[in-house]
């Protein structure tokens, strides 16, 4: 099975539009996956329908029993966090989960259950399922909700004999990232040709070259500042980082977007026309990873 990431050092620089044009592309059965646990798009542009939504639990959260509470406010003195208030009620909020007024009580009134932190969704599209999730707003822990939905998205895989998993993967270098990394066959770097694109790409690759991960890297606008689209493909031959394929600005991605369309569905323009030629030798990249 091979999975295929996409990502990018920021959010809006087409990573979602090209998984979307991938997903709408790709012949061959495949799973889709959003991995933007913070924020996910792929879902709006692959019109799905919701099969299966799944909680996610991470952490823990304090529950005081109020029959066996007797109010001597030990939990309260002790919470570094102040989560605790006048009245002996949890600031959810607040609370860090760290279990220090269960273990002082001494009525045994404060249990620690697992806390609910998010969704995971299974979902059928017209290019094939779908797996997505939501972390609720103020959730931490979305590296896990990532490892979460790689897990679901593999697992379907198998069960359906399915050959490839595609990945619109989170924006940054950051855990959540790292977290989407972990196994993956290729990954396909998206980027602009702009100073933060440059300085993005350097840190994106040293990430993969840390992780021993094959980049692509694909340059989306790149006709916009010729310059520095040269630079940045000079620095990814220093780097060994194959230039998968230029897409060039076309008002038809936007027009794409505004009908929540992937992009060759609607449009055979110059962008469309390059996603098109990116999947082509993404394709063949695939058949020589596999002989
Ligand atoms: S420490 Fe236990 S008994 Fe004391 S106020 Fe807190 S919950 Fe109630
Ligand atoms: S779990 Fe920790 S942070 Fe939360 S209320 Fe108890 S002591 Fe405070």
């Amino acid at each position: 099975m091979k999975e295929i990431l996409v990502v990018s050092g920021k959010g809006g620089t087409g990573k979602t539009t090209l998984c979307a044009a991938l997903a709408a592309l790709w012949e061959d059965s495949k799973v889709m996956v959003d991995a933007d646990v913070d924020a996910s798009n792929l879902p709006l542009l692959l019109s799905p329908r919701l099969l299966e939504r799944t909680p996610f639990f991470a952490g823990w959260q304090p529950v005081r029993d109020e029959e066996k509470c007797t109010a001597c406010g030990t939990c309260r003195e002790k919470c570094r966090f102040e989560a605790i208030g006048e009245d002996l009620e949890i600031d959810l909020l607040a609370c860090e989960g760290c279990g220090v007024c269960a273990w002082f009580c001494p009525e045994e009134a404060i249990r620690m259950d697992e806390k609910e932190v998010g969704e995971v969704y299974l979902s059928e599209t017209p290019y094939g399922p779908l797996v997505h999730a939501e972390l609720y707003p103020g959730e931490e822990n979305s590296g896990k909700l990532v490892a979460e939905v790689k897990k679901r998205a593999r697992r379907l895989a198998e069960e359906k004999g399915v050959g490839c998993i595609f990945l619109d993967g989170p924006p940054g270098v950051g855990c959540p990232v790292i977290a989407s990394l972990s196994g993956v066959s290729l990954c396909l770097l998206v980027t602009e040709p702009t100073i933060s694109g440059l300085h993005d790409v350097k840190r994106l690759a040293a990430l993969l070259r840390h992780f021993k991960v094959p980049g692509y890297l694909v340059l989306n606008k790149a006709d916009l500042a010729p310059d520095l689209a040269e630079e940045m493909l000079a620095f990814a031959r220093e780097e060994g980082l194959p230039h998968l394929g230029s897409i060039p600005y076309d008002p038809e991605v936007f027009r794409a977007l505004h009908q929540a369309k992937p992009l060759p569905e609607v449009s055979q323009a110059p962008a469309a026309k390059a996603v098109r030629e990116i999947k082509n030798r993404l394709e063949k990249i695939l058949e020589e990873v596999a002989t």
